[in-house]
């Protein structure tokens, strides 16, 4: 079998807590986390509000540094690498954020936004060949190149996550980490940028790390799952096996608290039966 992309070994983050009188308390957000993504396809760690996901994403990002433990990415070990490799190796790795309105600034246009992560390229291109490059990931993400000279206050919600999803591809990534990247949307909206995510892994073999306190959009987009309870992974395998059959009571927790669609589908049907024999 081949190596995964990204494979993270015993992962883990202490935060220093001040407490009274000066004296330090730990907390420790990630604790012990493995997991492996294998290329093309999307691991879903999912878990509930300050389990631990966005340390592990920032961690994942090199935005933030472990406590202990390696990520490793296409082999390199991310925190073993010197500086300047690492910034080269960026272009390999983008992040999508939750707020489709705070994490695009207002005063760039929605060119410059895209164009940014170009500077981690050796050869920044520019003019029309940036041009170009811009438009093919706004199509990619299915806005027009028109788009470019527009503001980030001119689109709606998803689109504005679209855009955000553009900036991330301009690199041409192996991996993009998403935060809560459909937690702010409409329903119809999510389930829009979901399949929209679906499409990039299967047309670019994109591999994504998808962060989400939802349980019920990981039915949705998922290969495999990690279940994160106070900063461990209790629970993991493919989406199916976890879904159908959580071994975990935090798991069937979460899925009682955020059904799937799948299953509000098999409760209305159940109701309906029900209803019928009455
Ligand atoms: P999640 O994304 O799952 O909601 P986070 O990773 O944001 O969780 O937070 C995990 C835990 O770490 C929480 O208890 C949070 O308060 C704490 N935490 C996060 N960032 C910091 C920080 N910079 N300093 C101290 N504690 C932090
Ligand atoms: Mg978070």
């Amino acid at each position: 079998m081949s190596a995964p992309l990204l494979a993270i070994e015993n992962l883990t983050r202490d935060y220093a807590l001040r407490g009274t009188g000066g004296a330090t308390r730990h907390l420790r957000a990630v604790d012990g986390v493995s997991l492996d993504v294998e290329a093309g396809s999307i691991y879903a760690v999912v878990g509930e509000s300050g389990c631990g996901k966005s340390t592990l994403a920032r961690i994942v990002m090199a935005l933030d540094r472990p406590t202990g433990g390696t990520v490793r990415l296409g082999g390199d070990d991310l925190f073993a690498l010197p500086p300047r490799a690492l910034a080269r190796k960026r272009r390999d790795f983008q992040m999508v954020f939750q707020d489709p309105y705070g994490s695009l600034n207002p005063r760039h246009s929605v060119g410059r936004i895209v164009a940014e992560p170009l500077h981690l390229l050796d050869d920044a291109p520019r003019g029309r060949e940036r041009e170009a490059l811009v438009a093919r990931a706004l199509a990619d993400v299915g806005l027009p190149a028109s788009a470019a000279v527009r503001y980030p206050h001119e689109f709606s919600g998803g689109q504005r996550q679209r855009i955000a999803i553009a900036r991330a591809l301009i690199t041409n990534p192996k991996l993009v980490v998403a935060d809560e990247a459909v937690s702010a949307l409409d329903l119809s909206i999510q389930a829009q940028i979901l399949r929209l995510i679906l499409s990039l892994r299967d047309r670019h073999g994109l591999t994504v790390l998808f962060i989400t306190h939802n349980i019920g959009v990981v039915d949705e987009i998922a290969d495999r799952v990690g279940v994160m309870q106070a900063g461990r992974l209790v629970e993991t395998g493919p989406v199916r096996e976890v879904l159908d059959h959580p071994r975990e009571a935090y798991t069937r927790r979460l899925l009682d608290a955020e059904p799937t669609l799948a299953v509000l589908g098999q409760r209305r049907r159940a109701q309906g039966e029900s209803a019928r024999a009455l």
